[in-house]
């Protein structure tokens, strides 16, 4: 079949586009490498492109609705970027709405030369999936480059994957068309089987053929740390084949091992101490002193889970009425970056205490933690395949989402991945857990020591940069409160200490990434441009430009509706709200759709039984002014903060294991119900 590429709105506006997923580094970087394979193949290459008209304004009408002005022609926000350049012989063509095949020269250029199309650019749930239905409508076969695609809506990017492939067009990595259109100058024309490095009996997925992605040092940016390859659906599903044949034997070992793998993995991790924390300070850029606590927090889950481990998982309930718990299989773990221990730690050795097998996505930066978690594993026994990692990006998050044997999914990160995670398994009935985006709201009642408050808060929410789920993002101060709190708010910012993330004194260290610094800034200038007011902060500091610092800012929305108040700012953003009362506070605290902690500052005994009933969220503080955790505690956010049951101690049992009641009766031939455990759940 002769094959075509065609690049769609690869344009400059609409790869500036904030929360574009790929980034538009990465996108760039793949399209241009299938570019130059077709190239070389001398296969036909088409690019289209959204052009505005000034003159007549041909603009779609939400665009006209919304006063958007982007793509105009002439201007630099039209072309695209220098590597995506049209060279002769391959047309350029113009649309004004979503369908490439708005413009009949497409199908005119495309029908004598070509069956196959290959599609990739902008956005996917929207030019992309247009074109691909009109394609797919004129007889065309469609192949959609997944990570030659992107979007900044994980939600309708997850489903238009969802309702396309199951239709028009299949969606494969970069590496796989190249091997199967046997393009040239293409390294992944080379068939291979995935690669995989084993660690001590734990093993390491990595394509030798996939892409992929350099990470640096958040503190010294120009110091690139390593590459992390990026796994296609293929190495997720020879991941999975390993992990569902070990697992219906390490259902029946992890009931006679599993509290001994626990203790010696715990003692495992103990003895690299050292070499952990730097990892973390030196790949996501976290102060040592907070890495330190990372690690703490990390055991102090391990711990919890072997203390809960019970040697025999089944109980009595009444004469020939009993209770079994199965594991449910091959579990699927998809982890953060922001604790890149404690969140797979947490997740890992409950998934292995109930009897399951690991197939773990952890994210992209923080590489060399993931190793050595997979290396303590190892050392403490754990047999080959009871955890598998898949390293990669969000495309390989999904193929492990929307694998149909994955019995369930324990998802960690932000609120638009977990609802885009949520529709996939909710429409194949798959179980999911998600701890998703908290927008934190504190209230501040009668409180005696509003300076002691005001220095817990500042340290809370600027540790770290800001970048944990449970840190403060609004603090909501009634009017009799609001001067005073604010002033000692605004001079406890001021005196935290800035520093390199490997000074024990540092509270303030980088962000993670540049891209994350400037979300963070377009979230400020967009909360400016609707009337907001920045209090102090708001800027890159001078002195600490060669990394991904960010000034801690404190800033006053123009209106309580605006996108500041009500979308996680996941950096050293604080919002201040005022409220005309107490309640009024409570409620505004509320008012937002996240609900994963409340807080309350007040010595008043009311105050504190009032907002303890109405807060609404999975995590209350009061008064509280430690920053830990308990590891038997609920952790789960409420409202959108959350799906599924929460996460550590006794609740993890519920999400890891399913339940079975049996009743059974004596008769003449005694019944002896088989021994629980050995047998994974099919899903
Ligand atoms: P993220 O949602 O961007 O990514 C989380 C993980 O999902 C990563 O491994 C990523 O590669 C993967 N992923 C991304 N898109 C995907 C998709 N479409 N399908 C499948 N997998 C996909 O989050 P992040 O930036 O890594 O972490 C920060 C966010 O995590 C913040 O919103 C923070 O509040 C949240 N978080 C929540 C908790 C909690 O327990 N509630 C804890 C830590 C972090």
């Amino acid at each position: 079949m002769r094959a075509g590429l065609v690049l769609i709105d690869l344009q400059r506006d609409f790869l500036a586009r904030s929360g574009l997923t790929p980034s538009a580094d990465t996108l760039v970087a793949n399209v241009t490498r299938l570019l130059a394979a077709f190239r070389a193949s001398t296969l036909p290459v088409v690019h289209v492109r959204t052009l505005v008209n000034e003159d007549i304004d041909n603009r779609m009408p939400h665009w006209k609705r919304q006063n958007f002005w982007g793509c105009v022609d002439g201007t630099p926000g039209a072309c695209a970027p220098a590597e995506l350049e049209a060279i002769p012989g391959e047309p350029v063509l113009a649309k004004s709405f979503f369908s490439s095949f708005q413009n009949s020269e497409l199908d005119a250029f495309l029908r004598p030369r070509v069956e196959l199309l290959v599609v990739t650019g902008l956005y996917t749930h929207a030019c992309v999936h247009t074109t691909i239905l009109d394609a797919y409508q004129r007889g065309y076969e469609v192949w959609v480059a997944s990570d030659g695609v992107a979007s900044y809506d994980p939600l309708y990017a997850a489903l238009t994957q969802d309702y396309l492939e199951a239709r028009a067009c299949r969606f494969m990595a970069l590496a796989e068309i190249g091997r199967r259109l046997n393009l040239r100058g293409n390294k992944a024309t080379v068939a291979q089987p995935p690669g995989e490095s084993v660690h001590a009996g734990v093993r390491w997925q990595a394509s030798s053929d996939t892409p992929t992605l350099t990470l640096h040092n958040p503190a010294q940016w120009s110091e690139r740390l390593y590459t992390v390859e990026i796994g296609n659906e293929a190495d997720v599903n020879h991941a999975f084949r390993l992990s569902s044949a070990r697992q219906p034997k390490w259902a029946g070992e992890a009931i006679r091992f599993g509290v001994e793998r626990l203790r010696a993995w715990a003692d495992a991790l103990r003895s690299r101490r050292t070499a952990i924390v730097l990892s973390l300070v030196r790949e996501i850029g976290k102060p040592v002193r907070d890495a330190e606590a990372e690690f703490d927090y990390a055991l102090g889950l391990l711990y919890a889970a072997v203390d809960r481990r019970r040697p025999d998982q089944s109980e009595t309930l009444a004469e020939g009425v009993q209770v079994r718990h199965y594991p449910l299989g091959v579990v699927g773990l998809i982890t953060p970056w922001n604790n890149p221990l404690a969140i797979p730690v947490g997740k890992i050795a409950p998934a292995l205490a109930n009897g399951n097998t690991v197939l773990w996505k952890p994210a992209l930066p923080a590489r060399s933690v993931t190793a050595q978690v997979l290396e303590t594993l190892a050392e403490a026994g754990f047999p080959e395949d009871c955890v598998n990692v898949v390293l990669g990006d969000a495309g390989t998050g999904q193929a492990v989402v929307v694998h149909p044997d994955i019995a369930a999914i324990s998802f960690t990160g932000s609120l638009a991945v977990g609802r885009a995670i949520g529709a996939l398994c909710a429409v194949r009935g798959k179980i999911l857990q998600a701890e998703l985006g908290g927008n934190n709201g504190v209230v501040i009642g009668e409180c005696h020591d509003l300076r002691q408050a005001a220095a817990d808060l500042a340290l809370m929410a600027f540790s770290f940069a800001g970048q944990r789920c449970t840190a403060p993002r609004r603090i909501i101060i009634p009017c009799p409160q609001y001067d005073g709190f604010l002033t000692h708010f605004l001079e406890q910012v001021g005196k935290l200490r800035l520093g390199a993330p490997t000074d024990p004194d540092t509270q303030v260290g980088p962000m993670v990434s540049r891209e994350r610094r400037d979300d963070i800034m377009a979230r400020i200038e967009g909360s400016l441009d609707q009337g907001g007011r920045i209090l102090c902060g708001g800027r890159i500091p001078r002195r600490w430009r060669h990394g991904c610092w960010f000034e801690p800012t404190v800033i006053v929305p123009g209106d309580h509706q605006d996108a500041i108040v009500h979308e996680e700012s996941f950096g050293p953003v604080v919002v201040i709200q005022r409220a005309d009362d107490f309640k009024a506070a409570v409620t505004l605290c509320n008012g937002v759709q996240q609900g994963l902690v409340a807080s309350l500052y007040s010595d008043d005994a009311d105050q504190q039984r009032y907002f303890s009933n109405q807060a609404q969220a999975g995590i209350l503080r009061i008064n509280d002014d430690r920053r830990g955790i308990h590891p038997e505690a609920p952790f789960g956010g409420w409202k959108a903060s959350g799906m599924g049951p929460p996460e550590h101690g006794r609740w993890d049992e519920a999400f890891y294991s399913r339940p079975q009641a049996v009743y059974w009766r004596q008769h003449s031939t005694p019944f002896h119900p088989p021994q629980p455990g050995c047998t994974a759940w099919k899903h």
